[in-house]
C-alpha cells in the first residue's frame, strides 16, 4: 500500500467515524424529544398499610418501594370511588365518573351497550392515540362487556386479561370460553383469558402471567412513545396464592393474611421485572410510573387500612384513601413525601400536560398537572375540594384542606383529618358553618351528575343453588382460600 492509498483509507475512515457520531447525536436528541411513556400499576382492593412505604410490617414491597423511594410518596392519595367499577372509570377518563353516570360496578351481561364507559368520554388511550402513542392494557377491564365497550374498541391497540371486574388465579380453573357459558353469578371468573379478541390458554399462576405479558409489551414498544394500564386483580379474592410467594410468609399465623400477603408478594415481583425491564431498555429516564389501589382495603381479604377507618365500599378514608407514589426519574424528585390531597383524576391531567397533547376540544377533566406541585414550582394544594357520591348508600363525602365530610343519609359527621386521621372524633356540632358551605359545594357539584346509565352488576344471572356452591366461584365462596405449587418459573 502506497501513501496515497494509505491516506484515502484514513480519508474514508474518518467519513464512517463522522457518520456515526452524526447518527449517535440524532438518536439522542430522539429520545430526549420523545414523549414520555406512562405506565400505571393498579392493584385492586389493597390496603392503605399493605406496602412498605406505608409501613407495613409484615408484608415486604421491594420494589413498589422503588416506586416511592425513587420518586414521591402520596401521604393523601385519593380515588374517586370506594369500589373496583366507578374508581377505574374516574381513573380512565380523568373525570368524576358520575358525570356519565358509572355509579356502580357494571352488569356483566354482554348485551347491553350502555353497561361500561360511553362512548361520549375519552379514556386516557383514546386521548392519548391522536398523540402518537401505542397504548396496552394488561389485566382487569371491567369497564363493559359489549362488544363495542372492550378495550380494543376504546383506544387499546393490544389486551392481555379479562373483562370481569375478579377473576380466579390458577390456570386449570378458567373452564369457561366464553360469558356465553356463564350460568350463575360470579362464574364470568373462570373464563378463558383474552388476548385482543381472541381466547387464549395459559399455564401461570395468573399474576406472574399478567408481569410477564406486561414485560414483553414493554420490549416491544419501547422505541416510540407508549401508555401501559397493567392492572393486576390481585389481592382482590378469591384469596389464591403459588407455594413460591407463599413460602415466604410461612410466619404469619393467619391464613387468610398468609395468602393476602403472598398475593401482593406476586405483585411485587412483578414491578421488579418491570422497572428492570425500563432500565434494560433504556428508557427509564423517560418513563412516569404511578403506582396505587383502586380502592381500599376489603373486609374480605384480610388487608390492613392501618389507622384509617373503614374498608372497600365505605366513604371514610379507609375506603378511598390507597397507597399511591409516582416515579419519574430526572423529574420527580427522589424521596419526597407529598402530604396535600391528590386523586387518581389527576393521572390523565398530568400526562396530557407532560406530553403537550392538545385537549382543547375534548370535555373538561377534573384533575390537576401534579408536576409542578410536585417539584416545588407551585406551592398549595392540585385540589380545594374533593368530592365522592355513593348513590346506591344514598352516601357522599367531601375534602376541603383537612377538614372532611362525611353523610351517611341524613346524618352528616365532620371530621378535621389534620388532628383525627381514624375520622373517631365528629366535631359536626363545633363546625356548623364549615359543614353548610361544604354541603352546599356538593350540591352544586351534585347538579352536575348523572344518575345511573346501567344495571347493577349483580343483575345479570342467577345466584347458584346452595347444593352446587361449594366448588364454584360465586359469591359465598369468594373468599376460600387456595394455594397451589405454581408460577415459580419468574
Ligand atoms: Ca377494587
Amino acid at each position: 500500500m502506497n501513501s496515497t492509498q494509505l491516506k484515502f483509507i484514513i480519508f474514508l475512515l474518518f467519513i464512517v467515524t463522522m457518520n456515526t457520531n452524526a447518527t449517535a447525536i440524532t438518536d439522542s436528541k430522539t429520545i430526549s424529544e420523545q414523549k414520555p411513556n406512562l405506565i400505571i400499576i393498579l392493584t385492586d382492593d389493597q390496603g392503605y398499610k399493605d406496602v412498605g412505604f406505608n409501613g407495613s410490617t409484615d408484608i415486604k414491597t421491594p420494589h413498589i418501594d422503588r416506586i416511592a423511594n425513587e420518586g414521591t410518596r402520596f401521604t393523601n392519595g385519593y380515588v374517586s370511588y370506594p369500589v373496583c367499577g366507578p374508581s377505574r372509570a374516574g381513573l380512565l377518563t380523568g373525570r368524576y365518573q358520575d358525570r356519565f353516570g358509572f355509579t356502580s360496578n357494571p352488569t356483566m351481561d354482554p348485551t347491553i351497550t350502555q353497561n361500561g364507559i360511553p362512548t361520549t368520554e375519552k379514556n386516557i388511550a383514546e386521548v392519548l392515540k391522536p398523540a402518537g402513542y401505542t397504548s396496552g392494557i394488561i389485566g382487569k377491564w371491567h369497564m363493559g362487556t359489549h362488544p363495542e365497550l372492550r378495550p380494543n374498541k376504546r383506544g387499546f391497540d393490544y389486551f392481555y386479561g379479562f373483562l370481569s371486574g375478579g377473576h380466579q388465579y390458577f390456570p386449570e380453573d378458567l373452564t369457561l370460553n366464553d360469558l356465553d357459558d356463564v350460568k350463575y353469578k360470579y362464574d364470568w371468573y373462570r373464563t378463558r383469558l383474552l388476548e385482543n379478541e381472541q381466547r387464549v390458554d395459559t399455564d401461570e399462576y395468573l399474576t406472574d402471567e399478567l408481569s410477564h405479558e406486561a414485560v414483553n409489551f414493554i420490549k416491544r414498544e419501547s422505541d416510540k412513545p407508549f401508555f401501559l394500564y397493567v392492572a393486576y386483580n390481585a389481592p382482590h379474592t378469591p384469596l389464591q396464592a403459588s407455594e413460591k410467594y407463599l413460602a415466604r410468609y410461612q410466619h404469619i399465623k393467619d391464613k387468610k393474611r398468609r395468602t393476602y400477603a403472598a398475593m401482593v408478594s406476586a405483585v411485587d415481583d412483578g414491578v421488579g421485572h418491570i422497572l428492570a425491564t425500563l432500565k434494560e431498555q433504556g428508557i427509564d429516564d423517560n418513563t412516569l410510573v404511578v403506582f396505587l389501589s383502586d380502592n381500599g382495603g376489603a373486609r374480605n381479604n384480610a388487608s390492613d387500612n392501618g389507622e384509617l377507618r373503614g374498608h372497600k365500599n365505605d366513604l371514610f378514608e379507609g375506603g378511598v384513601r390507597v397507597p399511591f407514589a409516582a416515579r419519574w426519574p430526572n423529574r420527580i424528585p427522589a424521596g419526597v413525601d407529598f402530604h396535600q390531597p391528590v386523586s387518581s383524576l389527576d393521572i390523565l391531567a398530568t400526562i396530557v400536560v407532560q406530553a403537550k397533547v392538545d385537549i382543547s376540544k375534548n370535555k373538561a377533566l377534573d384533575g390537576t398537572d401534579l408536576m409542578p406541585y410536585i417539584t416545588n414550582e407551585k406551592s398549595g394544594s392540585p385540589h380545594d375540594i374533593l368530592f365522592w357520591r355513593h348513590v346506591k348508600s344514598n352516601y357522599h363525602a367531601v375534602r376541603s384542606g383537612t377538614d372532611k365530610l362525611v353523610q351517611v343519609k341524613q346524618n352528616p359527621m365532620m371530621f378535621d383529618l389534620d388532628k383525627d386521621f381514624g375520622e373517631s372524633n365528629n366535631i359536626a356540632e363545633k363546625q356548623i358553618e364549615k359543614e353548610g358551605s361544604m354541603q352546599k359545594a356538593y350540591l352544586q357539584w351534585e347538579s352536575e351528575l348523572q344518575g345511573a346509565a346501567f344495571p347493577y352488576l349483580g343483575s345479570w344471572k342467577k345466584n347458584r343453588p346452595k347444593s352446587q356452591g361449594k366448588n364454584n366461584s360465586n359469591k359465598k365462596n369468594k373468599t376460600k382460600i387456595k394455594t397451589k405449587n405454581q408460577g415459580t418459573n419468574q
